[in-house]
């Protein structure tokens, strides 16, 4: 005998499922907003990519002040060399100037190197960086589809279920449904809770015998110490059905 307690049951059931997957939803949706890991990779990337065009402008700034010292100790050689300068005080101003040039060119000439070098070294990171972003995009493209399967999988399910729950509520009578909605709202789910041996199978309390009888007529009785709505065990009170 299908009672009002046993469609209530049935009712909970569904909507417990319901707010279940519902959760479930909301989790694969979060999901589907971003990936931190891909967002971490394109980071990277950026930075690399910064840090490489920056040390190679520096490289050139430092090869263009090289030419020009170059150019001038070329210039100054020039003069030193070619007769058009005749005074010794003079010419040893030039030769001191050359000198000085020579220091410094050898100097930006080791700078130019290391800049290089560094160079390359950004070059590799960023190369890196380059590798492991393509390898995270991969990476979500693959699970944002499993994500999106998984969202229109829930999604049809709840659209199902939720015509199902329209459809049982129409055969349970008013009130009862008004018990049901009254307990919901004061406890949240569960508010039907199966009868086992004799004990409230949701706080554990023993029934009266008068009730225990009344449950067993199908009347809608509630449990003495925690409220709910006392239902007789039946296969399907122990075993959650699941759709
Ligand atoms: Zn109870």
């Amino acid at each position: 005998m299908t009672t009002s307690a046993h469609l209530l049951f049935e009712l909970q059931q569904l909507e417990q499922d319901i707010a279940e997957k519902e959760e479930k939803l909301r989790q694969v949706q979060k999901a589907l907003r971003g990936s931190r890991k891909l967002a971490k990779a394109q980071r990277d990337f950026e930075e690399a990519e910064v840090a490489y065009v920056q040390a190679r402008q520096r490289q050139r700034e430092l090869e263009d002040e090289l030419s020009q010292v170059e150019a001038k100790i070329r210039q100054e050689e020039e003069r030193l060399y070619n007769g058009s300068v005749r005074n010794p005080k003079e010419l040893s101003a030039i030769q001191e100037e050359v000198n000085h040039l020579k220091e410094r060119q050898n100097h930006l000439s080791n700078e130019v190197l290391q800049a290089l070098e560094a160079a390359e070294r950004a070059k590799q990171v960023r190369d890196e960086a380059a590798t492991a972003l393509r390898a995270a995009e991969a990476d979500w493209q693959k699970r944002r589809a499993k994500l999106q399967k998984a969202e229109e999988k829930l999604t049809r399910y709840l659209a199902v279920m939720q015509k199902k729950v329209s459809q049982l509520r129409a055969t349970i009578n008013a009130a009862d449904i008004e018990r049901y909605e009254y307990l919901k709202a004061r406890k949240g789910l569960p508010v039907v809770a199966p009868l086992q041996d004799e004990v409230c199978g949701l706080c554990g309390v023993a029934v009266s015998q008068q009730k225990i009888i009344a449950v067993q007529r199908g009347d809608l009785v509630q449990c003495g110490n925690c409220d709910r709505i006392l239902v007789r065990a039946t296969r399907n009170t122990s075993q959650h059905k699941r759709a």
